[in-house]
């Protein structure tokens, strides 16, 4: 008869924090209101029926708990025990279902909102679409609304008379994401809850320079834990259309906010470091080439390079190099991507071995001058496909630039040659000449290099 819970996870860690979360409230009370009162103003004065009812709720005992709340019309539903909780946050905590939906149906029942903050945190599903089924839910903006935003009018996310026991800013949403939990994430957003981007921490409008004067610790936090919920894995697969992009600007976002919030250098960090691990872990997950190019490329609209129609533009790829995510760079998947890219129209060259590939370096060095007028005249033959593969680009433009510096050094080399004349001789060309002037007509070497540098500056205007 008595109800079962419906996990029985490892919870003690959420449990443990629950607990602490109690004392540093009570800390507070004292610190605000002086020791006497933890003694005096609890005065608890439960009737012997309002403590049966709590024990039921408290274990789960579902006859107990529907007889006193048909039967007994005046007995108060939001009673609370020796360590201030009421009924429902009982058969919350307890993963009583049953119990708590028997309890929802009372209209005066309150609390709602920390039992809702409660059921997240220890991850009940069940009891998390029960919560919401309510009708306090139907205006969304309990949803969006944090604690601190909603407790002006009542007391629906409080845990007892001070106020909530998670954060103030933390809003449902914001909590499923720090505990990772995926489905109720999920049932959030499908119910139009969403985190808010914080603003600039330099940003000087009315609501930030209000929090930042009424309490700058409570400010500082609740960036944190906005950026700390957008940062989980479960809010930006679940969240985002394109997870990757959004991943990398978050992650190079907080990483520039370390550098601003240097008290919470360490925080912001970590979660950019999330950041990228889950991009990493997105990597890691690709079972085709299909699926690995999607995420280096993007979205479709943009997959095809601007500059080179047919070829991958790697979007994502450069975001990556831009924003220093070596991990994702250097990811075999991406790597292997890469190289077959690199050898494009020429896949047989990557498994030859090192001495063949020299021999088609120092080929393409030698027939520079007929690949480059093939290419010119037919730049869309079978060649000239081949020309524009990656790998015969940079070979051509690294043998094209050595061919250069050879010619200038050739160009130099009589320089090397000292002169002829003794140092007591002065030459003449001519009888009559007073300055040391010559022209002679350019040599063919000479043609050669500035041909090279016309080629080049055609090349930038083009
Ligand atoms: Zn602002």
């Amino acid at each position: 008869m008595f109800s079962v819970p419906l996990s029985s996870g490892s919870r003690s860690n959420s449990d443990r924090q629950l607990l602490l979360r109690q004392s540093l409230a009570k800390t507070r009370r004292q610190a605000v209101r002086g020791p006497a009162y933890m003694f005096n103003a609890r005065s608890n004065s439960l009737s012997v029926t309002e403590e049966r009812f709590l024990d039921a709720a408290e274990y789960g005992n579902i006859p107990v708990v529907r007889k006193m709340l048909e039967e007994l019309p005046e007995l108060n539903v939001n009673c609370v025990d020796y360590m201030g909780q009421n009924a429902l946050q009982l058969a919350v905590a307890n993963e009583h279902l049953e119990v708590t939906e028997l309890l929802l149906k009372k209209d005066n029942l309150a609390r709602i909102g920390d039992a809702l903050l409660l059921a997240i945190s220890k991850g009940y599903i069940r009891i998390v679409e029960a919560i919401l089924s309510h009708r306090a839910f139907a205006d969304t903006r309990r949803l969006t609304a944090s604690p601190s935003q909603a407790e002006m009018h009542d007391d629906f996310f409080a845990y007892d008379e001070d106020g909530t026991r998670f954060s103030h800013d933390v809003t449902p949403i914001i909590l499923a994401s720090h505990c990772h939990e995926y489905e109720i994430v999920h049932i959030l957003l499908g119910k139009g809850a969403r985190i808010e981007r914080p603003h600039d921490y330099f940003c000087k409008c009315n609501t930030c320079t209000y929090h930042q004067r009424h309490d700058s610790f409570s400010h500082s936090r609740s960036r944190i834990n906005a950026y700390k919920g957008l940062a989980s894995p479960a809010y930006l697969s679940l969240s985002s259309e394109d997870p990757v992009l959004t991943a990398l600007e978050l992650s190079n976002e907080l990483a520039v906010l370390a550098n601003i919030e240097k008290e919470f250098k360490n925080d912001y960090k970590k979660l950019s470091m999330q950041c990228k691990d889950f991009v990493v872990g997105l990597l890691d997950l690709c079972r085709n080439t299909e699926e690995v190019e999607a995420i280096l490329n993007g979205d479709v609209d943009s997959t095809q390079s601007p500059e080179e129609p047919g070829r991958p533009s790697l979007i994502r790829l450069k975001l990556a190099i831009k924003y220093e995510l070596k991990k994702f760079v250097a990811h075999p998947n991406c790597q292997q991507q890469l190289l077959s890219i690199w050898y494009e129209n020429l896949s047989g060259l990557r498994q030859q071995t090192t001495a063949i590939k020299f021999l088609v370096v120092l080929g393409v060095a030698v027939g520079l001058p007929v690949l480059a007028m093939v290419y010119w005249i037919a730049p869309c033959s079978k060649l000239g496909k081949i020309m524009r593969g990656p790998f015969l680009k940079f070979v051509a433009h690294a043998a094209s630039f050595t061919i250069f510096l050879g010619l200038l050094v050739m160009n130099a080399a009589d320089r090397f040659d000292g002169t002829k004349l003794l140092p007591n001789m002065t030459t003449h060309d001519h009888p009559g000449q007073l300055f040391r002037m010559k022209t002679t007509p350019f040599t063919w070497m000479e043609i050669l290099i500035i041909s090279w540098v016309i080629g080049q500056l055609s090349r930038c205007t083009a």
